[in-house]
């Protein structure tokens, strides 16, 4: 028989899910605080894949996307072990903050260490207790607040297993980005785990499509890590487009922003992407795309500082042949006609 998968002094059995509280700092109230993490160990032997969401403590689409996940029915037949952390920035998700009470960003505050600040704890408690346990991982995040991401991968797409992993994830757009230090995806690389960032939608917002591309996203990259079945899909798969560069439209000046471009659009070069004014409009500024390719990110609030990011735009081999995946994918992940047998009610 297969061995238990044993995580924080708990032990799983082959066949069976668990839920293991791992005790954190507690709060300043003296009350005790636990980091939930959820264990569904397959009767078959297959990959450990971690599945994180809130590191950032208002990113709260990944707790959706996960929640589906591990719902699914066919997760009975499950290779391999899924270790699911919804909530890993507790104090973050309590405070409805994207950093911990210590004021720091826990995706900054890898590998951590014991003796380290809050931040710096947790995240070496995270990386030792969990994430070393798990084999490939999939992290979950969305905008900053006051921003909103057109579904994405984030990725190395040099490393095969992470670009296998992408590929997988199917999502209309991949971003070949470097590594930042003090990530989760640093960190995991370094001990030889392969991660991909899903980032989509806004924080402390739900949304629809972001979640429901999220589950089939998971669903794929298992089913490419052979972690469940193969399945004919009767739709045609959305080949996602590797960006080969993306950068930042600033605002040229103060002021509020009337933006005539939404996520997913394709722009060319000189376009116009919005205007920023004075409130009377006395004075008005035309944002021109400074570039062509299709917008992955922009700002949704209009009350702008000069220099601030507005508008993220990702540059492509050919646009035009993305455009035509990404019509695709509004399409399929639209809720009003996506009748897939995994679909839920969805969220509005
Ligand atoms: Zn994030």
């Amino acid at each position: 028989m297969r061995e238990a998968f044993i995580l924080d002094g708990t032990s799983i059995l082959p066949g069976k899910q668990a839920e293991i509280q791992i005790q954190i700092p507690n709060l300043y109230t003296n009350n005790p605080m636990y980091c939930s993490v959820f264990v569904m160990h397959g009767r078959k032997p297959g990959p450990v894949l971690l599945l994180s969401g809130v590191i950032h403590g208002d990113e709260i689409n990944g707790v959706e996307i996960i929640r589906r996940v591990m719902n699914i029915k066919s997760l009975k037949r499950l290779r391999g072990t899924i270790v699911a952390v919804p909530v890993v920035n507790v104090f973050g998700f309590l405070n409805k903050s994207r950093y911990l009470p210590d004021r720091r960003d826990l995706n900054r505050s890898f590998p951590g260490s014991e003796k380290g600040s809050l931040a710096g704890r947790m995240a070496n408690l995270f990386l030792t207790k969990i994430v070393a346990k798990c084999t490939h991982g999939i992290d979950l995040h969305t905008a900053a607040v006051h921003r909103d991401n057109f579904p994405q991968i984030r990725a190395v797409i040099d490393e095969p297993e992470v670009y296998r992993m992408a590929m997988a994830f199917n999502a209309p757009v991949i971003i070949n980005t470097s590594i930042m230090d003090g990530t989760l995806r640093k960190s995991a690389t370094d001990l030889g785990i392969p991660v991909i960032v899903y980032e989509a939608g806004e924080a402390l917002r739900f949304d629809e499509v972001a979640i429901r591309a999220g589950v089939k996203g998971v669903f794929s990259t298992m089913r490419e890590l052979d972690m469940l079945s193969k399945i004919k899909l009767s739709r045609k798969k959305i080949e996602p487009f590797v960006a080969r560069s993306s950068s930042w439209v600033r605002a040229p000046r103060s002021g509020i922003l009337r933006s005539t471009k939404t996520l997913g659009l394709q722009v060319e070069q000189g376009d116009l992407l919005g205007i920023v004014s004075d409130p009377a409009g006395q004075f008005e500024e035309e944002i021109i795309s400074p570039t062509s390719g299709i917008i992955i990110g922009r700002t949704t609030i209009p009350l702008v500082n000069e220099g601030e990011a507005l508008f993220h735009i990702a540059r492509f081999k050919n646009s035009e042949d993305v455009i035509g995946h990404v019509e695709n994918f509004q399409e399929e992940m639209d809720p009003a006609t996506d009748v897939t047998p995994t679909s839920e009610p969805p969220i509005f």
